[in-house]
């Protein structure tokens, strides 16, 4: 009778591909960041200043370094605010930068349905300064910005790399005028923010 030999590699390297596949998703493969010349091109950042000028911030005294509850918004910020279903997920924000955002996923659903499976929110609306600048308002304040899990995960900040799904819904994105947070000084690709013509177009309409 022969006796089957235990092979440790052969019986090993099937796991660990098995894992592999479980773990790994094409979404999730980390890609440079496009030079910043090449990206949001035509797209200017959300003009904060000039709704903190118009509009003021949305709470009063110190910007805190994590997010103020909602219910601290002014009143005239809270009829702004609004929680809804964009598809893949619930989430609080400006009501218009909302239904910009669930115009701009279902697109993303019809194009890329695989990718939109794999979409969650790490917020929007969330009343706080700029993280290591003290007294810069977010954009997130206004609830004009999103920032994106992919398959659950975020994106580290600043290492000048980018998720390959995060890649592919600026694409999207940008058509809709988002602009992306991947050219941010400190390269925050998980992040897109209603671009500044969209922004101004709704404060000219009375729309803001
Ligand atoms: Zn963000």
């Amino acid at each position: 009778m022969r006796q089957a030999r235990t092979n440790m590699a052969g019986v090993a390297l099937p796991f660990a591909l098995r894992l592999f596949f479980v773990m790994s998703s094409p979404y999730l493969e980390l890609l440079p960041v496009p030079a910043a010349s090449s990206i949001n091109t035509g797209i200017d950042p959300c003009p904060t200043s000039l709704i903190e000028r118009k509009f003021g911030l949305p709470i009063t005294g110190k910007l805190p370094a994590d997010c103020a509850a909602p219910s601290a918004a002014s009143a005239a910020w809270q009829k702004r605010f609004v929680l809804e279903d964009v598809g893949p997920f619930r989430v609080t924000g400006h009501r218009n930068a909302v239904a910009l955002l669930r115009t701009t996923l279902s697109a993303v659903k019809t194009e890329k349905p695989k990718l939109y499976t794999a979409l969650g929110s790490a917020g929007m609306l969330c009343m706080r300064h700029v993280r290591g600048i003290p007294g810069l308002p977010s954009n997130h304040c206004f609830g004009l910005a999103i920032d994106f899990y992919i398959e659950g995960k975020l994106d580290r900040r600043g290492d000048g790399k980018t998720y390959a799904g995060l890649l592919e819904l600026y694409s999207i994105f940008k058509r809709f005028g988002w602009f992306w947070g991947a050219e941010f000084r400190t390269e925050d690709s998980m992040h897109f923010e209603v671009g500044s013509r969209v922004v101004r177009d709704w404060i000219n309409r009375g729309l803001f």
